[in-house]
C-alpha cells in the first residue's frame, strides 16, 4: 500500500494558532484587569484587598514547624545552654559546625569556647537540633544570612546566641515532634 503523504501548511497552522491564542490572551487580560481595578478601588475606599509585606523590615510570622537557620539558645542570664558535648557536630551531615570545648571555673561542666556554624554550607536540615540532648541548638525563623564574602557566612557563638524567650514556640514544637514529653 502506497504511503499517504500529508503536506502541512505551516503558515496556515501558525495563523490558526495565533487566532486561537486571542481568546486566551483576552481571558488573561480580563483576569489581570479585574484584579487591578478591584485593588485600586480597595485602595481608594481605604479597604485594600491585598496586603504588602515590606520585607526585610516586616515579616509574616512563621509556623512553629518552620526551619530557618540554627541558633544557640541563650538562657535568661545570657549564657549558652550548650555543654559542648559535640553531638550536633557529629550529627551534621555537611560538617558545618565547629566546636572547641572548655571547662567552666568549677571544672564540673563544659561549655563551648568556640561554637561556629558555616551558614554557607548549612542546609537547614535540623539534624543538629534533633541530636542535641540539652535543647541548646534549635532551628529559628531567621532566613536572612546574606554576606559579601564566604567568611561573612561563618557565624560565631555571640552571633548565634538567641534569647530563649524568642524560641519558646519552636522548643515547644520540637518537644512534641520528637516525643520528649
Ligand atoms: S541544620 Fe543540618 S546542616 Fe545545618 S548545622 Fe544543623 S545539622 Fe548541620
Ligand atoms: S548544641 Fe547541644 S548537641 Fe551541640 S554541643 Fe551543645 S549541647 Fe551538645
Amino acid at each position: 500500500m502506497a504511503a499517504r503523504v500529508v503536506t502541512v501548511d505551516r503558515k496556515a497552522v501558525e495563523q490558526l494558532t495565533g487566532v486561537l491564542g486571542i481568546p486566551a490572551t483576552l481571558r488573561g487580560l480580563r483576569v489581570t484587569s479585574t484584579h487591578f481595578f478591584r485593588n485600586l478601588w480597595g485602595w481608594i475606599v481605604g479597604r485594600p484587598q491585598v496586603r504588602t509585606v515590606m520585607v526585610p523590615e516586616e515579616h509574616d510570622p512563621k509556623p512553629a514547624a518552620f526551619r530557618g537557620m540554627p541558633v544557640l539558645v541563650a538562657m535568661d542570664n545570657g549564657k549558652e545552654r550548650c555543654v559542648a558535648c559535640g553531638l550536633c557536630e557529629w550529627a551534621c551531615p555537611v560538617d558545618c559546625i565547629h566546636i572547641v570545648p572548655a571547662e567552666t571555673d568549677d571544672e564540673v561542666e563544659r561549655y563551648p569556647l568556640v561554637f561556629d556554624i558555616d551558614m554557607g554550607r548549612c542546609m537547614y536540615c535540623g539534624l543538629c537540633e534533633e541530636a542535641c540532648p540539652e535543647e541548646a541548638i534549635v532551628m529559628s525563623a531567621k532566613v536572612e544570612i546574606s554576606a559579601f564574602s564566604r567568611a561573612g557566612l561563618l557565624w560565631h557563638k555571640d552571633q548565634l546566641l538567641t534569647p530563649v524567650k524568642t524560641l519558646e514556640r519552636r522548643l515547644e514544637h520540637i518537644r512534641n515532634d520528637y516525643g520528649r514529653r
